[in-house]
């Protein structure tokens, strides 16, 4: 058995995030992470590597409301899914903390509005430095100028940035989390970066920014390949005693006053799940009995517009939005999404959707393409849900809705393309095995009847438990979800640190270290 002060239960956007914000507080924190490092080495960058011999992707099989198997998109390693991530961070629209509806329904509110947030959203720019220009996207909430410069763009996508502008729309600088661009030690703004791990440590995630800064404090400790298992209650079932870990093959059990947990939106659920005690038959924090539901994962497609005369030469391309259908389109009243240029498409990545087809006519393909993503949002549906077997194993319960919304976003920009001169215009979908922008499965809410956790994410059935990854969503938007669980897991942090470890006052007095 061992004992900490604060045991936080994954390492990636929120619980490194929360790992940092808490360093300097002078408990003993232990953070627990299934996965283990990404070493640096050359294969971080070898599309074979990564797209064919999926050399960093979980091995697990999930099953799907059918009971069918699949290979979830997800990675299990310090920093979580940020190490793969495009840096694209996003701040969610005033918009997006209200009401809104939409062609299938309405997109709820969250408990608190954009203002609450906007503070940490400023802190969460500056620990994962991000770039952009403000002032130019038509549906950015108030801010400050970004803490850095934007990426410029390429060439030729300085030329379509001023053809969009052409048509009447208003393209803004993607917001990027890339450290140093352009500096010695810096980013070199390469074709390898989304889905990708950046070698050289350059790419703006939570192992980078967030894990290693916090384990220079002597405090905080990380456990490498070790899983939680199971969360065990006190006898009256109101706060978590310890956690059983699977650590490197041998059952352990850790003990302390405050658990935070954050291991992905769906990992998380599951780990509630999988609790259950006679006092919780149906999963811990479950007495809304909305453990699991309404998960959401955004539809998203990606599109490619081609030109067999113009080769492309852009080497990073990810530089360009345009939000100007994010709330209505020009043939909808209703909210369509946000169209993003994405990272250059490689052979091998495209043969992943249709094998048969030699990689070489991929790679000439992919030459003359220039790469889009068009993603719309995803209401929040009882129905789709996650689940666990008797033996633990999860199950993904998940029809997509608001498509209509989405076929007319990729309609759109369809029309652009095509008025941007390319010939042809290619879209491909992962549909609903897409569990990238995972959310909503732990609502929070100030209502404990219709959401699981409250508005500092805490549960509302048991005393010492939080969750901090993108499982608190009420709804999933339609930019980008890394930003916004970066600025709530600093919120909450903070929030911590006044009600919980009472920084500054006599650590031994705090809420915490009496239970
Ligand atoms: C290829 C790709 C590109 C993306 N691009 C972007 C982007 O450009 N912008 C953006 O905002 N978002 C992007 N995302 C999404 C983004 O990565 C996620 O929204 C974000 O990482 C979620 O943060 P999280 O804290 O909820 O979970 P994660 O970051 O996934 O972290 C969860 C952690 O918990 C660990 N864990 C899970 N179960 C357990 C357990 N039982 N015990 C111990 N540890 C456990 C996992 O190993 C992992 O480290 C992308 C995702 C992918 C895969
Ligand atoms: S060098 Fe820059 S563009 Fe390349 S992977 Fe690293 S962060 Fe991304």
């Amino acid at each position: 058995m061992e004992r900490f002060d604060v045991v936080i239960v994954g390492s990636g956007a929120g619980g490194g995030t929360m790992a940092q914000a808490l360093a300097d507080s002078g408990a003993r924190i232990l953070v627990l992470e299934r996965g283990d490092f990404v070493p640096q080495e050359d294969e971080n960058w070898d599309p074979e590597a990564v797209w064919k011999h999926l050399r960093y992707q979980s091995r697990e099989r999930w099953l799907d409301e059918r009971g069918r198997e699949f290979s979830p998109y997800t990675h299990y390693n310090v920093g979580g899914n940020t190490k793969f991530w495009g840096s694209v961070l996003y701040r969610l629209r005033r918009e997006d903390f209200q009401a809104i509806e939409h062609r299938d329904g309405v997109s709820p509110a969250w408990p608190i509005d954009y203002d609450a947030l906007a503070p940490y959203y400023d802190r969460a720019e500056r620990l994962y430095h991000v770039r952009g220009t403000h002032g130019l996207d038509p549906t950015e909430p108030p801010r400050d100028p970004y803490p850095f410069e934007a990426v410029p763009h390429a060439p030729a996508m300085a030329a379509i940035v001023e053809q969009l502008r052409g048509l009447g729309l208003h393209p803004s600088p993607l917001p990027l989390g890339l450290l140093r661009p352009g500096e010695e030690d810096g980013c070199i703004l390469c074709n390898t970066c989304n889905s990708f791990v950046c070698r050289i440590h350059a790419k703006s995630e939570a192992d980078v920014c967030a894990v290693r800064p916090a384990l220079r404090h002597r405090n905080v400790t990380l456990w490498t390949n070790a899983c939680a298992r199971r969360l065990i209650t006190d006898g009256r079932g109101r706060r978590i005693e310890a956690i059983e870990v699977d650590r490197e093959g041998r059952p352990t059990r850790v003990e302390a006053p405050l658990f935070i947990v954050s291991c992905g939106a769906i990992n998380s659920a599951a780990l509630l799940l999988r609790s259950a005690t006679d006092r919780h038959p149906a999963g811990l924090a479950n007495s809304s009995g909305l453990v699991g539901r309404r998960y959401m994962a955004h539809l998203a497609t990606m599109m490619q517009g081609f030109h067999p005369f113009k080769p492309n030469s852009t080497v990073f391309q990810k530089t360009v939005a345009i939000n100007d259908f994010y709330l209505g389109g020009p043939r909808s009243r209703y909210p369509l999404g946000q169209i993003q240029s994405q990272g250059r498409t490689h052979g091998v990545m495209a043969q992943t959707a249709y094998p048969f087809i030699p990689l070489w006519a991929y790679e000439a393909w992919v030459a003359r393409g220039v790469d889009w993503l068009v993603m719309s949002e995803d209401l929040p549906r009882l129905e789709n849900r996650v689940a666990v077997d008797r033996d633990g194993r999860i199950r993904l319960h998940y029809q997509p809705n608001n498509l209509r919304a989405h076929r007319q976003l990729v309609a759109e920009t369809k029309r652009i393309l095509r008025r941007l001169g390319f010939w042809l215009v290619v879209t491909h979908s992962h549909g609903s095995k897409n569990t990238t922008h995972q959310c909503g499965t732990l609502v929070f809410g100030t209502n404990p009847t219709d959401s699981v956790l409250d508005p500092f994410c805490r549960t509302h059935d048991i005393d010492n438990l939080f969750v901090v990854d993108a499982s608190f969503f009420p709804s999933s938007a339609a930019v980008n979800p890394g930003l916004t669980i970066i600025a709530q897991a600093l919120r909450v942090a903070d929030h911590i640190r006044s009600t919980e470890l009472r920084v500054g006052s006599d650590l031994r007095e705090s809420p915490v270290f009496q239970s």
